[in-house]
C-alpha cells in the first residue's frame, strides 16, 4: 500500500472548474453570482427570490450514531453521497456548514470532508472563506458595544447591569476569555461588570442568520434579541438600543449562500455554522431552500449524533422553515460502534465482533429515533481501513433485523465510485413517498414538557429534573409569549445521557437541566444539561503548532 495522502494534499491536487461553470450547471446565470476569487461565489438575493415558485427537490439528511472524539464522517459522507448521486446521473447538491476557526487550530481539524470526499478550496473554506464568520462576529460585537455604550451615556433603558446576558464573541478557542470583567479603568470607561466571550459559532446572531428567511426577516429577528433585563425584570431587546438596522447591514453579504464545488466538480453550498449544542447545528435555511429549488436531491448534514443533530434539524430547522425531509442516512463506523460497545480508544483498530454487536444497540436506538419523525432510514457504514469483513457482516445482519439496510461505503478512499450503492438506495427511499415527516412535539405544550418529551423519546431518560429557578424562568417566558418556541437541548454528543462516559444505549437516566436561555431572535429556548462550554479551550498540543506556509507558498498542516 502506498502512503496515504493527507486531506490537504488531495484537495490541492484537485482540478477545479471555474465557479461560474458550476453555477451554470444549476442554472444560475453568471451575473447572479457574486464571485469571491475564481472558485467561490455568493448567490444574489434577487436570483434566490426569483426561484420561489419552483418545485422543491428531495431533502436528505445525513446524521450519525454517537461518535468517537474524531467525528464519524458525517461531512465526508454528505460530500461523498452528493458526488455519488451525481455519478449515477442525478442532479444533486450538498448543503453543509462553514467550519469555525477554533477547531481548525485545536484538535478536531477542519470540516470540509475528508479523503476523496471533500469540498474545495479546502484551505479557504476552513479559514476566512467569504468572510461570513467575521461579519457575524462584527455584528454580534456591535451589539455588545452598543449595550455598554448605552449604559455609559446614562442607561435610559434602565438596564440592570447584573442581568446583561449579551456577551462578546470571537472565532477562536480561547479559554482565557470565558469570564472577564469589562469597563475597568475608571469613569471614562463606563461601569465595570462581569462578562465574557463565547466562540462565534455559539452566537445567537449565527443561529439567526441560519434560520432567517431573507434580509428583512433577519433584521426583525436581530431586533428581537434579548440583551438583558431591566430592574423590573422586563427584557431589553436589541431594537430598544436601535441595533437591528446596523447589524443587518453588517450581515447583508453574509446572508447570501456560498457556492463551491466538490473534488469531483459537483456543486456544494457551504453556508452558516451554528454550534450543535446551544444552537441547532445546521447550515442556513436560505442555502437549503435555494438548493431544493435548483436540484432534484439535496444532501445536508446535522451536527453531532442523531440525538442532538437530527432532533434539532427536525424539531427546529424543518419545523420552522417548513421543510419536509424525504430520507435520512445514519452514518456509523465500526470504530465508533466498538467504542459504544466498551472498547477503549487505543484498541479500536483491532477486530472485536462481540463488542461491535454490543455497540450496535446505540445504532438501533438512533434508527428508532429517526423513524419517530416519520423519515425513512438507511445506514451508511463509513469504511475505515482497519474494518474487517467479519465486522462489516455483523453490522449488516444486526441492522437487517431492524428492517433497515446497512451499506458499506468507501467514498473516503474512492470518491463517488465507492458510494454508488448508497446513492441508489437513497434515491429509492426518497422517491418511495414513504416519508411522513412530523416534529416530535406540537408547538403548544409547555416548555418543560417539550424538554421531557425529547428526553424520554430520544434519550430514553427516566426523568428530567430542574431547580425551582429554572422552572420559574420557563413559566415566565411562557407568560411573555415565548411558550410556543421549540427547545434546543445542549447535551454531550458522546452519550444519550448527560454523562459523556456512558456509551451504548442507556435507559432510565436522569437529565438535569442546569440552566435555560432564551434565544428570542433565533426562536428557541436553550436547555443546558451537564457541562457545556460556549467557549472551547485548546488542547495541550494544538494543531496550530503544526500549521505553516511552506516554501512554495502552500498551507501545510490543516486537516
Ligand atoms: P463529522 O462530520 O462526523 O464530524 P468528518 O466527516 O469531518 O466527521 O470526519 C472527521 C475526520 O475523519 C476527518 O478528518 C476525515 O478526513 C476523517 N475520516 C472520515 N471518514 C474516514 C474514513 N473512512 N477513513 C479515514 N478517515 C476518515
Ligand atoms: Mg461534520
Amino acid at each position: 500500500m502506498g502512503t496515504v495522502k493527507s486531506d490537504i494534499e488531495i484537495a490541492r491536487a484537485a482540478t477545479k472548474m471555474p465557479i461560474a461553470e458550476i453555477g451554470a450547471r444549476l442554472g444560475i446565470p453568471r451575473e447572479e453570482l457574486v464571485p469571491y476569487g475564481h472558485d467561490k461565489a455568493k448567490i444574489s438575493a434577487a436570483f434566490i427570490e426569483a426561484q420561489s415558485s419552483k418545485k422543491d427537490g428531495k431533502l436528505i439528511l445525513v446524521t450519525a450514531i454517537n461518535p468517537t472524539p474524531a467525528g464519524e464522517g458525517k461531512t465526508t459522507t454528505t460530500v461523498g453521497l452528493g458526488d455519488g448521486l451525481n455519478r449515477i446521473g442525478q442532479k444533486a447538491v450538498i448543503c453543509i456548514r462553514e467550519p469555525s476557526l477554533g477547531p481548525c487550530f485545536g484538535q478536531k481539524g477542519g470540516a470540509a470532508g475528508g479523503g476523496y470526499a471533500q469540498v474545495i478550496p479546502m484551505e479557504d473554506i476552513n479559514l476566512h472563506f467569504t468572510g461570513d464568520f467575521h461579519a457575524i462576529t462584527s455584528a454580534h460585537n456591535l451589539l455588545s458595544a452598543l449595550v455598554d455604550n448605552h449604559i455609559y451615556w446614562g442607561n435610559a433603558q434602565n438596564i440592570d447591569i447584573r442581568r446583561i446576558t449579551w456577551r462578546r464573541v470571537m472565532d477562536m478557542n480561547d479559554r482565557a476569555l470565558r469570564d472577564i470583567v469589562v469597563s475597568l479603568g475608571g469613569v471614562a470607561n463606563g461601569f465595570p461588570r462581569e462578562s465574557g466571550f463565547d466562540i462565534a459559532v455559539a452566537s445567537e446572531v449565527m443561529a439567526i442568520l441560519c434560520l432567517a428567511d431573507d434580509l428583512k426577516d433577519l433584521e426583525k429577528r436581530l431586533g428581537a434579541i434579548i440583551v438583558g433585563y431591566r430592574y423590573d425584570k422586563t427584557p431589553v431587546f436589541a431594537r430598544d438600543l436601535g441595533a437591528d438596522g446596523a447589524m443587518a447591514v453588517l450581515l447583508k453579504d453574509a446572508m447570501q449562500p456560498n457556492l463551491v464545488q466538490t473534488l469531483e466538480n459537483n456543486p456544494a453550498f457551504v453556508h452558516g455554522g451554528p454550534f450543535a449544542n446551544i444552537a441547532h447545528g445546521c447550515n442556513s435555511v436560505v442555502a437549503t431552500r435555494t438548493a431544493l429549488k435548483l436540484a432534484d436531491y439535496v444532501v445536508t448534514e446535522a451536527g453531532f449524533g442523531a440525538d442532538l443533530g437530527a432532533e434539532k434539524f427536525f424539531d427546529i430547522k424543518c419545523r420552522k422553515a417548513g421543510l419536509s425531509p424525504d430520507a435520512a442516512v445514519i452514518v456509523a463506523t465500526i470504530r465508533a460502534l466498538k467504542m459504544n460497545g466498551g472498547v477503549a480508544k487505543e484498541d479500536l483498530a483491532r477486530e472485536n465482533v462481540a463488542a461491535l454487536i454490543e455497540g450496535c444497540a446505540n445504532l438501533a436506538r438512533h434508527v428508532d429515533n429517526v423513524r419517530k419523525f416519520g423519515v425513512p432510514v438507511v445506514v451508511a457504514i463509513n469504511h475505515f481501513t482497519s474494518d474487517t469483513d467479519a465486522e462489516v457482516r455483523a453490522v449488516k445482519s444486526y441492522v437487517a433485523k431492524l428492517g433497515v439496510e446497512a451499506i458499506l461505503c468507501r467514498h473516503w478512499a474512492e470518491g463517488s465510485a465507492g458510494i454508488e450503492e448508497l446513492a441508489h438506495k437513497v434515491v429509492a427511499l426518497a422517491d418511495s413517498g414513504k416519508a411522513r415527516f412530523k416534529p416530535l412535539y406540537p408547538d403548544d405544550v409547555p416548555l418543560i414538557e417539550k424538554i421531557e418529551i425529547v428526553a424520554s423519546e430520544i434519550y430514553n431518560a427516566g426523568e428530567v429534573t430542574a431547580d425551582k429557578a429554572v422552572l420559574e424562568q420557563l413559566l415566565a417566558w411562557e407568560e411573555q409569549g415565548y411558550g410556543n418556541l421549540p427547545v434546543c437541548i445542549a447535551k454531550t454528543q458522546y452519550s444519550f445521557s448527560t454523562d459523556p462516559t456512558v456509551f451504548g444505549a442507556p435507559a432510565g437516566h436522569v437529565v438535569h437541566v442546569r440552566e435555560v436561555r432564551l434565544s428570542a431572535g433565533a426562536g428557541f429556548v436553550v436547555a443546558i444539561t451537564g457541562d457545556i462550554r460556549t467557549m472551547p479551550g485548546l488542547p495541550r498540543s494544538p494543531a496550530a503548532e503544526r500549521i505553516f506556509v511552506n516554501d512554495s507558498g502552500y498551507i501545510e498542516g490543516l486537516f
